[in-house]
């Protein structure tokens, strides 16, 4: 079997599952963690052993990460702690917002939400090679001086796996003095990471995306006060996620992330993997468009197109050879439609629907790379 999912989720590591096994054997260690006796703070130590792990893996302080129950409750977290001091406002002075139509649903559902409070959303557009069109954000800023409250756009796309000019989009945030928020959903754990040099003011994760449990995730926030109350009731994560932390899930986060420090060589060198099997898949002689190719991309995320093919049936033949792609993003998946972040980018039709995604991780790349290749070419060649 071949998983090539791994931008959908990733399974859980190996080490992770050993360690889980492991760590639900020690009977004595299940409390909560905030309770004042000996199990209790043995549990917080953990979970501020994991905070300092994951402040390794993102470049960034223990005390500017926030956990919660992943990515999307870390970007509804930021949207809130940014945007809801102005909501009593009248709508012609409540900032705007400024995304991105390449998001995930997570980030483009937010924004609409709170554009239907009043928050004016603009949403810059891709180019062919899927980065967002930075002058476009630049004339956006520059139509609306001091109306802009919040920039939303992604590191990497869950799709195409292109990356955002974030650096960019951070120094003209900067000059503008708006707040820059960056989903690293897909980014973190693919790449090597330094929140600090990225100079966002706030990114996320999800567990799952990096090889630990679902179900957890953490915010990371440059100024942490700028962090607004969003699950109230106890005083957890310095009062604004309240709520008995997920430490067993925080744990082999912690865990993951040491994994991928480890590992962080190899998970580079699966780049080059990639750019060897697109090349051959170009060679097999049947017509085919990987997007986002002269674009930075992740470095086990292909998302190539057979045009005159469809996606569902190509996917549905890979996987009776027990191979698993996507034909697009997971939660498009059940619909037979042309992405939205495809549409942005202007491709034509017969790419979009011909679209499926090949995502892997670094081990055993060479090989998996190999098999989805003879499968690919027995499907379309010699069929
Ligand atoms: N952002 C991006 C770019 C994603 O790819 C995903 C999930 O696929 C999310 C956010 C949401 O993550 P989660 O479902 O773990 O909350």
């Amino acid at each position: 079997m071949i998983y090539a999912d791994y931008n959908g989720s990733a399974p859980l590591n190996e080490d992770i599952k050993n360690f889980l096994i492991e760590r639900l054997n020690e009977n004595e260690n299940f409390a909560n963690p905030n309770a004042s006796h000996k199990i209790g703070n043995r549990l917080t130590r953990r979970i501020e052993k994991s905070r300092k792990s994951l402040a390794n893996l993102m470049g960034c302080k223990p005390g500017q990460i926030f956990f919660n129950s992943g990515a999307s409750e870390g970007i509804s977290h930021v949207f809130h702690s940014i945007l809801d001091p102005y909501v009593c406002l009248p709508k012609d002075q409540k900032p705007c917002i400024i995304t991105s139509d390449i998001e995930h649903a997570a980030v483009l559902k937010t924004a609409e939400y709170w554009d239907s409070k009043g928050f004016n959303l603009h949403q810059i557009g891709s180019k062919e090679d899927g980065t967002i069109k930075l002058d476009h954000l630049e004339s956006l800023l520059q139509k609306h001086p001091g109306k802009i409250g919040l920039i939303s756009i992604m590191a990497a796309n869950n799709e195409t796996g292109v990356i955002q000019p974030y650096k960019e989009i951070s120094e003209i945030a900067k000059k503008y003095g708006i707040p820059f928020f960056s989903d690293t959903t897909q980014y973190i754990g693919k790449t090597p990471f330094n929140f600090e040099e990225t100079g966002m003011d706030f990114a996320v994760s999800s567990s799952h995306k990096i090889g630990g449990l679902i179900g957890s995730g953490f915010v990371v926030a440059k100024d942490p006060t700028l962090l607004r109350t969003f699950i109230h009731g106890g005083g957890q994560e310095t009062g604004v996620r309240a709520g008995t932390q997920n430490y067993i899930g925080i744990e082999c986060m912690g865990k993951a992330a040491n994994k991928l420090l480890e590992e962080m060589e190899h998970i580079c060198e699966l780049k080059s993997h990639r750019e060897k099997f697109e090349k051959s898949l170009k060679a097999i002689g049947v017509d085919c468009y990987v997007v986002g190719e002269s674009a930075p991309r992740l470095p086990g995320t292909t998302l190539i197109s057979f045009p005159g093919y469809s996606s569902k049936e190509l996917q549905a033949k890979l996987e009776s050879s027990d191979i698993f792609v996507t034909t697009s993003s997971a939660c498009s998946d059940s619909k037979s439609r042309i992405s939205h972040v495809i549409k942005s980018m202007g491709l034509p039709t017969e790419v979009g629907l011909a679209v499926i995604r090949i995502s892997i991780c670094h081990e055993k790349a060479e090989e998996n790379y190999q098999e989805i290749l003879k499968n690919i070419r027995t499907l379309l060649v010699e069929k």
